[in-house]
């Protein structure tokens, strides 16, 4: 989430902002943009920038949260070693849908040789294909793997989207699926019906976000045909591994197609 969101709520109320360019401000597309640092202890994963400090993020600011070299936060870089340490992706042949590509990832993933890469987003013109995620052009089964990051929040209709995502990758396929994520929640927070930005700010921390998912994530996903674990970035790497790559408490999912 950008920093200042707050204050550009004004301008997206009174319409002089749109989700488009909200999204484009939002999703990096120009990379990273500040100087790097002092070498020093911590790390990124994605670039290997090492820096005393990173920078600050997010609507409070938080300290340390972005990658001065490729603009990656904190998510990135657990999707990052989780996708290099615990899937094969980096090394066997995979057809890869990847939805709204952030910026850090989709040039590194692009250049692989081992995968055939298509990148999806509604805004971005320099995504591979433009569409929405509720009606892609594409075959059934037409992709081994889905990356799916923080972008079925954004969509009013998720589970025609997560049924849409479902039907393009092949049985026996998987996806890593992550969102605003609260497993202390027993049901998912939504307003699929809220038109006003300023309610779904105060609700969901984003003018555009219209939900906030509980732990019935797996269930949901689990309709369409993903059958989902939950992945706990504490479990997965140690302490020392967190503050070394500055990875905060957070979650995927790891679905496998089902059918
Ligand atoms: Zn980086």
């Amino acid at each position: 989430m950008l920093h200042g969101l707050d204050r550009l709520l004004a301008t997206i109320e009174g319409g002089t902002l749109d989700e488009a360019a909200l999204y484009r401000q939002e999703r990096l597309y120009r990379g990273p943009a500040r100087r790097a640092g002092a070498p020093g202890v911590l790390e990124c994963p994605i670039c290997g920038q090492r820096a005393a400090r990173f920078l600050r993020f997010g609507l409070a600011g938080r300290r340390n949260a972005q990658c001065p070299g490729c603009g990656s936060v904190e998510r990135h870089r657990m999707l990052w070693l989780y996708l290099g340490q615990h899937t094969d992706l980096l090394r066997a042949r995979h057809r890869v849908l990847h939805t709204a590509p952030e910026s850090c990832f989709e040039a590194r993933l692009r250049a692989r040789p081992n995968l055939r890469y298509r990148s999806v987003d509604r805004y971005n013109p320099a995504a591979d294909v433009q569409a929405d995620l509720i009606d892609l052009p594409f075959a059934d089964g037409d992709f081994d793997v889905l990356l799916t990051s923080h972008v079925l929040e954004h969509i009013r209709d998720d589970r025609a989207a997560m049924a849409e995502l479902a039907r393009v990758v092949q049985p026996g396929g998987w996806a890593v699926v992550m969102v605003p994520y609260d497993p202390r929640r027993p049901r998912t927070e939504e307003g699929a019906d809220i038109d006003d930005p300023a309610e779904r700010m105060a609700r969901f921390g984003h003018p555009f976000h219209f939900r906030i998912y509980g732990a019935d994530l797996s269930a949901r996903l689990a309709e369409v045909g993903f059958d989902a674990t939950v992945i706990d970035s504490r479990r997965l790497f140690s302490p020392h591994r967190r503050r070394r790559f500055r990875i905060n408490r957070n979650y995927l999912l790891r679905c496998r197609r089902v059918g």
